[in-house]
């Protein structure tokens, strides 16, 4: 068995976000549920592993599935916990290169964050909003992920995401999706969405 995925720190503290994501949601969806998927991947990993080794039998098809959702959920919130920060730090309106892409992109910067709004609210169920480069027509591009599961396959790379899981606002919003996201906003760290872009550009 070689390298393991590891559960990456918060880089700030668990009530950092306060008031926009409370202290409560940020332990229990790091440590909780982020955890969760790392192990799972780790797991999935290792039955894999057993089944060529033949101490075990698996459903190929099962296990592959459960890699996949592990996989997609720790890459997502590997994402989702550095493109936070601290209100002050985070929010606002984004400066660098970023900035000028998404005015090419979408028009205007309100035009963007309506439409990536709009993304976010309408996830069917549990899902994701993500900002997305695609260098075959050099521009960003809006996507939505159904649950975590997107097998592997992230060709463009993740610029932005929001996390639109009822785990991530329950305990806060209730079931008010829509003012989680308009008050995620207030915690985007642009500096860390500008870094991934330039190297996405690449
Ligand atoms: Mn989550």
């Amino acid at each position: 068995m070689g390298k393991k995925y590891e559960l990456p720190q918060l880089p700030y503290g668990y009530n950092a976000l306060e008031p926009h994501i409370s202290e409560e949601i940020m332990k229990l969806h790091h440590d909780k549920h982020h955890a969760g998927y790392v192990n799972g991947a780790n797991a999935a990993l290792e039955k894999l592993e057993k089944a060529r080794n033949g101490e075990i039998q698996i459903d190929m098809k099962a296990v592959l599935r459960d890699y996949s959702f592990n996989f997609g959920g720790h890459i997502l919130h590997s994402v989702f916990w550095p493109n936070m920060a601290p209100p002050g730090k985070g929010g606002g309106t984004p400066g660098g290169k970023i900035a000028d892409e998404i005015n090419k992109s979408f028009g205007s910067f309100d035009k963007f964050k309506a439409q990536f709004s709009d993304a976010a609210k309408t996830v069917e169920g549990s899902g994701w909003a993500l900002l997305l480069y695609d260098s075959q027509i050099d521009q960003l591009v809006l996507t939505q992920i159904e649950k975590q599961n997107f097998m592997h396959l992230p060709e463009l790379k993740i610029l932005l995401g929001v996390d639109v899981w009822e785990h991530a606002y329950y305990l806060q919003y209730k079931n008010d999706r829509g003012k989680y996201v308009e008050s995620w906003w207030n915690v985007i760290d642009w500096d860390d969405v500008d870094k991934r872009f330039s190297s996405a550009e690449k």
